[in-house]
Parts: structure tokens; C-alpha cells; sequence
């Protein structure tokens, strides 16, 4: 197999604190694997700026003046994380034999990408980084993301666990999730229906070096949410099942307050009529509003609303830059 042109997608959001480190890192990284033939010296780097509101898309475009690895793709608004790797892995879809995903953060492990390389050259065409320990999260982070992936996976999901969105994923299984048409797309929930040969890389997570989290618990929360109800219908069905049970329940009860009327002694009653007020009016709106939930992500899919837009592309290269086609090019620029 041809050395495999290796593109690398970095989504950012606000992320000037640590945007200079992140392209020189992975400039480094990139070169590198250049340099041991594991990758084409086509391969690129390509930042997507989600319509970030600080010096994020400038600082991109600068980088990419100066150097020739870094491309930049700048989305018309925020359309949010996933939405961000999507447009990135289609951009670089067309020019690359593989794409690996990262976060500007580089919480995760740069060095596996090599591993990540080299399962591919070995037939894979999805490879996980897996986190081995969250031992750098925080108890309430490391316990709920636990608790999600357990319900997940009763729910029919097949999340790979403790992996978030550092992977690589070749060609042809990047063509197969652009038929995946669907609005809410949670990637890595999607991903795993993709089949083909996988493996999984495992590594240790870092924090944050620098910048604060994207992911605040409203939008964690929001993002939990929305990967249950776009991949089951499990819990409208659970609904269902509580609602059977309560009207059993209170047909068993009805036919006891019967027989207490007719045979016995009726207590006044208010207790059990406002308890069951109270209770069935509770659990009817919560239906209503996980049903409307649902009908809400119909309405969305039913229009068919483009997922982003790219305001500007830099992914062609500038006329008149020179390309780094050769092995010698590279060797030179590094010595
Ligand atoms: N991100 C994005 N759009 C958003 C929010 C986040 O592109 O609306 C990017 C962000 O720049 C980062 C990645 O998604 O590269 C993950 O975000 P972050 O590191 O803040 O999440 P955490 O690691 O805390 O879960
Ligand atoms: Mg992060």
C-alpha cells in the first residue's frame, strides 16, 4: 500500500489560548510520521473554526500562512462540536486515504497516532483511542459519563466506552457516514453502526493545558440527552409500560373502593384523590413532554435543513505555495 495521505481534524471553538501549541504539536507530530514513510507528505492538518467570537479563525489563517501542513475551515456560525467534525471529516473526505479527529485541547495523546497509522495500514478502517483511566476527571464527571455509557448501552446503543471523539477512520468508512443524513448526528453513537474492520488504541487522557471547557453541564447534559432520544425509542416505549401499570393499579384500586363503598366503610377520600391527581398529572406531562421530544426531532429531520455552512475554505491550496511532494522535501525542511 502507498503511504496513506493522513488528514488530521482539529474543531475550535474559542480556542486561542491554546490554538499556537496545538498546530506546532501536531505540525511536529505529522512531520514526524512523514519522516518514518508511515504517511503521504500530502498530508495535512485542518482546523475548523465553529464560528468562534475570539482571534481563533485569524490566528488559523496566520498558521496556515506560515505553514504549509495547516489548512483552516471556517464555519458560518457556532453549529456546535459534532457538527464541527462532521464538516471537517467532509472537507477533508475527498483528499485524504484517512482522517484522524481531535480536540484543539489535545487533552488526548498525540504520540498513539502512530498506532492509529499503523492499525490502518493494517486493514482497519475505524480505530478508537480509548482513555485507559478518568482519573483526571472529576468524581462527578468520571460517575455520570459511567452511568450514561451503562444506559446507552441498555438502550441499544453500542458506544465503545470511554472513547469520545479521537479516532481515525479511513475513506470508505467516511463515505458510509455520509449516508448517515441524519440531523442530530451523534457521531459516536453512529460510527459503531459503520461495521468494517476495527481497533482500539489506548491511551491517557491529559487536561487541559490551557482555555476552559466548551462543554459546560448544561451542554453536556443537552448532549447526553440528545445521544438517548436520537438512537432509541426505548424510553417512549418505558412510558407506555408506566402508564399500563398505573392503570392496572388503579383498576385494582377502583374495584377495592367499590366493594368499600358498597360493603363497608368509605372513608371521605380526599387523600387518595389528590395523591392520584397530583401523581398521574405529573406523570402525563412528563410523557407528553418526552413524546414531544421525539416529534420535535421528526420536525427537525423533516425539514432537512443543511447541517453547517462553511463561510470560507481553505483546505485548496493558495496558488503559487510550494507543495511538499517528496520524502526529500520534507527530510529538508526538517534538518
Ligand atoms: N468545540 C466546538 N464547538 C463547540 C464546542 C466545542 O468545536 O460548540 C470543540 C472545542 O474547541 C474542542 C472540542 O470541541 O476542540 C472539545 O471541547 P472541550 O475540550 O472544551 O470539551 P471537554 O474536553 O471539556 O469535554
Ligand atoms: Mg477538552
Amino acid at each position: 500500500m502507498d503511504n496513506p495521505i493522513l488528514t488530521i481534524v482539529v474543531p475550535c471553538y474559542n480556542e486561542e489560548a491554546v490554538l499556537y501549541e496545538s498546530a506546532q504539536q501536531l505540525t511536529d507530530a505529522i512531520f514526524s510520521l512523514m519522516k518514518e514513510g508511515l504517511v503521504s507528505p500530502k498530508s495535512r492538518i485542518l482546523f475548523v473554526d465553529d464560528g468562534s467570537r475570539d482571534q481563533t479563525w485569524p490566528m488559523i489563517e496566520e498558521i496556515a500562512k506560515k505553514n504549509r501542513l495547516v489548512k483552516g475551515l471556517k464555519l458560518s456560525r457556532n453549529f456546535g462540536h459534532q457538527k464541527a467534525l462532521l464538516a471537517g471529516l467532509e472537507a477533508a473526505r475527498d483528499e485524504s486515504d484517512c482522517v484522524i479527529t481531535i480536540d484543539a485541547d489535545l487533552q488526548d495523546d498525540i504520540t498513539v497516532m502512530r498506532e492509529f497509522v499503523q492499525k490502518y495500514q493494517d486493514g482497519c478502517d475505524i480505530v478508537y483511542g480509548v482513555r485507559k483511566s478518568r482519573e483526571k476527571d472529576t468524581f462527578f464527571k468520571r460517575a455520570t459519563a459511567q452511568g450514561y455509557y451503562r444506559i446507552m448501552k441498555r438502550l441499544g446503543a453500542d458506544l465503545v466506552y470511554n472513547h469520545a471523539d479521537y479516532r481515525l477512520m479511513s475513506k470508505r468508512a467516511l463515505d458510509e457516514l455520509s449516508r448517515f443524513t441524519e440531523q442530530n448526528l451523534f457521531l459516536r453513537g453512529v460510527v459503531t453502526l459503520i461495521g468494517f474492520k476495527t481497533a482500539k488504541v489506548y491511551y491517557d487522557r491529559k487536561e487541559r493545558t490551557a482555555g476552559e471547557t466548551k462543554y459546560p453541564l448544561k451542554k453536556m447534559l443537552a448532549f447526553a440527552f440528545d445521544g438517548i432520544t436520537s438512537f432509541s425509542v426505548i424510553p417512549i416505549r418505558l412510558i407506555t409500560l408506566i402508564g399500563l401499570f398505573t392503570f392496572l393499579s388503579s383498576s385494582i384500586a377502583g374495584i377495592y373502593a367499590l366493594y368499600a363503598k358498597f360493603f363497608g366503610h368509605a372513608d371521605e377520600g380526599w387523600t387518595s384523590i389528590i395523591i392520584s391527581i397530583w401523581l398521574l398529572g405529573g406523570f402525563m406531562l412528563t410523557s407528553m413532554g418526552l413524546i414531544g421530544e421525539y416529534i420535535g426531532k421528526i420536525y427537525q429531520e423533516a425539514k432537512q435543513r443543511p447541517r453547517y455552512t462553511v463561510e470560507q475554505d481553505a483546505l485548496q491550496e493558495p496558488a503559487g505555495q510550494q507543495v511538499l511532494r517528496t520524502s526529500r522535501d520534507i527530510a529538508k525542511r526538517i534538518n
